[in-house]
């Protein structure tokens, strides 16, 4: 799991955010709903090790991650804009994080194919990107994340790229995926239907503090405040 205690971040003199305290339980799927603005990502890459670094603490398993770079961290990310390497074939793009880290060659192979098996790209390896749909895109750059064995998965709004019908049908695999590998996994998106439908539990973020975190049940019927109210009751 992933504990966060204290976490405070600013850019300059803007606070982005302002004390966050949270617990994601071992394998479970965490949603993170909020505005624009609200410091979603901001977050995401503190837990992943890119930007500033912040005050407080972040704990993957019992280990303080705050001074270790991104590598070193056992996360994966997979960010809204998953920029596929253009030049590099579907398989080159999953061995690509494998290689970084200096894998051995004859294990890449193995965890290559397997990742690409577990999102169904298997017969698709050679393809270079420019050949793929979005929905194909989007499943190469899970398995890229996948393929590293991440102790954690953040996801940052990975299916908004997507058209509607396919967000759907990708949110639906990806949570398999999740449930398949018990990842702990934490989810941002703008869209409530799809933090409703995928997470155990959900926080609600605004000027950089957690307003509310529950069930997505306990805080449509029980919100802690006007604003959980008013942002979850707007959009439906
Ligand atoms: P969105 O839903 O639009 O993706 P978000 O909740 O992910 O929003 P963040 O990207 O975390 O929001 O941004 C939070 C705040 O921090 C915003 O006000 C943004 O302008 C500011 N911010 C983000 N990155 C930087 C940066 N590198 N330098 C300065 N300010 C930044
Ligand atoms: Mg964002």
């Amino acid at each position: 799991g992933i504990r966060i205690e204290n976490l405070h971040l600013s850019f300059g003199t803007t606070k982005v955010l302002a004390g966050i305290d949270m617990e994601i339980k071992p394998g479970e799927f965490f949603a993170f709903l909020g505005p624009s603005g609200s410091g979603k990502s901001t977050l995401l890459r503190a837990i992943a090790g890119f930007g500033p670094r912040p005050k407080g603490r972040i704990l993957i398993g019992d280990r303080d991650v705050v001074d270790l770079p991104p590598w070193k961290r056992n996360v994966g990310m997979v960010f809204q804009s998953y920029a596929l390497w253009p030049h590099m074939s579907v398989r080159a793009n999953v061995a690509f994080g494998l290689e970084e880290r200096r894998m051995p060659r004859r294990e890449i192979g193995p965890k290559v194919e397997a990742a690409l098996e577990l999102v169904g790209l298997l017969d698709l390896a050679e393809r270079m990107p420019s050949q793929l749909s979005g929905g194909q895109q989007q499943r190469v750059a899970l398995a890229r994340t996948i393929a590293i064995e991440p102790q954690v998965l953040l996801l940052d709004e990975p299916l908004s790229n997507l058209d509607a019908s396919l967000r759907v049908q990708m949110r639906r695999e990806l949570l398999a995926l999740q449930r398949k590998l018990q990842l702990t996994t934490i989810f941002v998106t703008h869209d409530q239907e799809e933090a409703n439908t995928t997470s155990d539990r959900m926080a609600v973020l605004d000027g950089g503090v957690i307003q509310q975190i529950g069930t997505p049940q306990h805080l449509y019927d029980h919100p802690a405040n006007g604003f959980v109210a008013g942002f979850l009751g707007t959009a439906n």
